[in-house]
């Protein structure tokens, strides 16, 4: 049986373009960061957002649904028995059902497979032409153009595949879900919540109490228990049936059955978010100008096509490590091995001239900056459209924690998410700012009167007063999450090398918890894999 705390995807969630709007929404839990004072200092209250999907499908029913794997070296360096790249591709592979193969190099066909289940295409057109722009400008960088950042090598800027179908949002439920050999053999409870694990005198898990219309009810499991509620869910619902450090359970009243590190390390894509003005075409973009689009609504019920059926311009992806690229010679190193390991990850979204004043408590309620900061941002929509870039830092050093703020298992747990807790991220915030700074001076760029924005942010310096200290303060202001946190019941800390927990029997993780170390890339790839990779674990003859 299949536990589930929110119920069915909205058809909103099913529309590319629509992503923006599924966040704060009903199928978002609406999580939020605990304040650490150096981050997330203009979002409000000092918290930033910390989205999560709640409906069938998970967090991939309200993603952005960029395909991005990571590198190879990032499943090769956690070490682990059965989980290195080699052992992980096969599961890859499994689900991958890429419709777009014939259009990548011949040398990226031994790194696909077109039939999986999880279908995957590119998006359609967004008709906006920022989206070539960006793709010129980056080339004018030198940046390579990589047509496969899930192939050979990771680095360059490409158009990415992404979790995306006929023009529909292709989420788990989607891929797995919905099929009829699945819906045959699989109870679903939606509108479940979870609030513990049964864990008898034996330290053997039994089952798992949920609440569902307001009643408390017990589901025994035959064989045994498998968690998938994601990094903030499982360790939370663990912690409440006496699974994690002893001194935070008994802090809370709550007996040990396994002292155990749940919720620790928790590592975490961040961003600074960086506005960038340009001058205005009369384009076509953004779901909260629907109501003056009626064409494209039209083409999109009619034949799932057009700008509704793109992703903006978040399929323009760029990979590259910071450290190999020379601003003087404009050029990118390719010279030692740790060239091919990105540092940063940009995605860019643009928004029409005179949406933000538009929809200026749906961009509140998605995004989460005070009225300080997004006056400014509506000011400078007034007469120009702006490009979001999203620059994140790949591989942080700040690591965070999850621990229950409460005894009762229905209230959200406390999220410390720690952003820039260690300042080398702020450096790396402002190294990637440094490469949007010159990409605004390439012609491209230049031709179309594209520059940052410098907010007004308080406590900050003046930008002329010294432009790395202002970004340095900037980055701690405008702090957003990449919403990819992993690690919080880690493999060979929490959970063995066949998922199990330790210390509880007949227990078991799967979800992006239990990963190690942060990925160069999107997670939910990895997550769908480490699905994969748990039913051979089920099923292996040998398995006790
Ligand atoms: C805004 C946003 C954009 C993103 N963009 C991308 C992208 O473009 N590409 C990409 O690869 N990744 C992206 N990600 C990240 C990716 O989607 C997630 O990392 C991944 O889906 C997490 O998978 P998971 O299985 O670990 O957890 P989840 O997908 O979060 O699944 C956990 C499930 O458990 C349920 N649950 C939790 N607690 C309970 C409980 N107590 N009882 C019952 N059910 C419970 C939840 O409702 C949810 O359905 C994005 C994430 C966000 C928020």
């Amino acid at each position: 049986m299949l536990i589930e705390a929110g119920g069915d995807p909205s058809f909103l969630s099913t529309i590319p373009m629509a992503s923006l709007g599924l966040l704060g929404s009903s199928l978002d839990w609406q999580y939020k960061t605990i304040p650490n004072n150096i981050s997330c200092l203009s979002s409000i209250g000092e918290q930033c957002r910390f989205s999560r999907g709640k409906s069938l499908g998970g967090t991939t029913a309200i993603n952005h649904m960029l395909y991005i794997r990571g590198n190879r070296y990032d499943y090769d360096r956690m070490n682990i028995s059965g989980w290195t790249w080699k052992d992980l591709e096969p599961y890859f592979l499994r689900y991958e059902g890429l419709q777009i193969l014939d259009q990548y190099p011949a040398s990226s066909r031994k790194y696909h497979n077109s039939n999986g289940t999880m279908k995957l295409e590119y998006f359609d057109d967004p008709r906006n032409p920022w989206h070539t722009r960006t793709v010129e400008g980056l080339k004018q960088l030198n940046i390579p153009f990589n047509k496969d950042l899930n192939g050979e090598y990771q680095i360059g800027v490409t158009k990415v595949a992404g979790y995306v179908y006929k023009g529909e949002r292709m989420s788990t439920a989607r891929g797995y879900l919905a099929r009829n050999d699945v819906k045959k053999n699989l109870k679903v409870a939606k509108n479940a919540f979870c609030t513990e694990v049964v864990i008898d005198d034996d330290n053997i898990a039994r089952g798992v109490t949920v609440v569902q219309n307001l009643q408390k009810v017990t589901i025994y499991a035959r064989i045994e228990i498998v968690l998938s509620a994601g990094t903030i869910g499982t360790p939370q619902i663990l912690m409440q049936s006496g699974v994690g450090p002893a001194d935070h359970l008994q802090e809370m009243g709550i007996s040990v059955r396994s002292n155990l590190p749940v919720g620790n390390d928790m590592s975490d894509h961040h961003l600074p978010v960086v506005i960038v003005k340009v001058d205005h075409g009369g384009l076509v973009d953004s779901l909260v100008g629907l109501t003056s689009k009626a064409p494209q609504v039209l083409q999109y019920l009619a034949s799932r096509s057009g700008p509704l059926a793109s992703n903006s311009l978040q399929d323009i992806v760029t990979l590259i490590n910071t450290n190999c690229y020379d601003f003087d010679l404009r050029q990118y190193s390719g010279n030692s091995s740790l060239c091919e390991l990105a540092d940063m990850q940009i995605i860019q979204s643009y928004i029409d001239k005179g949406l933000v004043a538009l929809a200026k408590p749906l961009v509140k309620q998605a995004i989460g900056f005070n009225d300080q900061v997004l006056d400014q941002i509506e000011k400078a929509n007034e007469n120009h459209g702006l490009i979001i870039f999203s620059p994140m830092v790949l591989q942080p050093y700040s690591r965070g924690t999850v621990r229950l703020a409460s005894i009762d298992p229905l209230q959200p747990p406390a999220i410390f998410a720690n952003y820039l807790g260690d300042e080398r991220d702020v450096e790396q915030m402002v190294k990637s700012i440094t490469f949007l700074e010159h990409l605004m001076k390439t012609q491209i760029f230049k031709k179309h009167k594209a520059s940052i924005l410098h907010l007004n942010l308080p406590g900050c310096p003046a930008y002329k007063c010294g432009r790395v200290e202002y970004w340095r303060c900037y980055a701690r202001h405008m702090t957003y999450s990449g919403y990819h946190a992993v690690g919080t019941c880690a493999l060979t800390r929490v959970v063995d090398e066949q998922l199990r927990v330790y210390g509880v029997k007949n227990l078991r993780v799967a979800d992006l918890s239990v990963l190690k170390n942060i990925i160069r890339g999107n997670t939910a790839s990895v997550s769908i894999a480490i699905g994969e990779r748990i039913v051979d674990f089920l099923t292996e003859e040998d398995n006790p």
